[in-house]
């Protein structure tokens, strides 16, 4: 009984624009300002989708989702985590867990932490007890705690079966 593991890390930010919907990990929030992207700038399934690819060897979601392409606009990035999930299944990996921190000076994230797990959860296709989702704030500081954007860092683990 053994098994390969391999870790894999996403990084992402985007700008808090008006006149744009904010998804956070694929939950819609009350919020006078969105974020700004090719797709609907959902930062945290960004980090998510690019951390399963990095695990995997798989490069990264500007390989694969460029976004010169107009499949991708505004569309659901839930579809980004679902896809990189296809391609790690074929070749035996599956998800340990997975550690999201959300960095945003506003709205409160505390609410809605556990439904971003959840709905994260949903997309891998794994149990919400191997999802962790934190939220920090900017400190006040820099251009997150100016409000000016939202950053998330992931960090996943997946595992293969001898
Ligand atoms: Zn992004």
């Amino acid at each position: 009984m053994g098994g390969t593991f391999r870790v894999g890390s996403g990084h992402d930010t985007h700008r808090l624009a008006e006149g744009r919907p904010l998804v956070l990990g694929g939950v819609r929030m009350s919020h006078p300002r969105g974020l700004a992207g090719h797709s609907d700038a959902d930062v945290v399934l960004h980090a998510v989708t690019d951390a399963l690819l990095g695990a995997a060897a798989l490069g990264d979601i500007g390989d694969l989702f460029p976004d010169s392409d107009p499949t991708y606009k505004d569309c659901d990035s839930a579809r980004f985590v679902t896809d990189a999930v296809a391609r790690l299944n074929p070749d035996g990996w599956r998800v340990v867990n997975l550690d999201v921190t959300i960095f945003a000076q506003e709205p409160k994230l505390g609410p809605v932490k556990a439904r971003i797990r959840d709905n994260i959860a949903r997309l891998l296709g794994i149990a919400a007890d191997a999802v962790n989702v934190k939220a920090k704030t900017g400190e006040g500081v820099g251009h997150i705690g100016r409000g000016e954007a939202i950053g998330c860092q992931a960090t996943v683990l997946i595992e293969k079966k001898d």
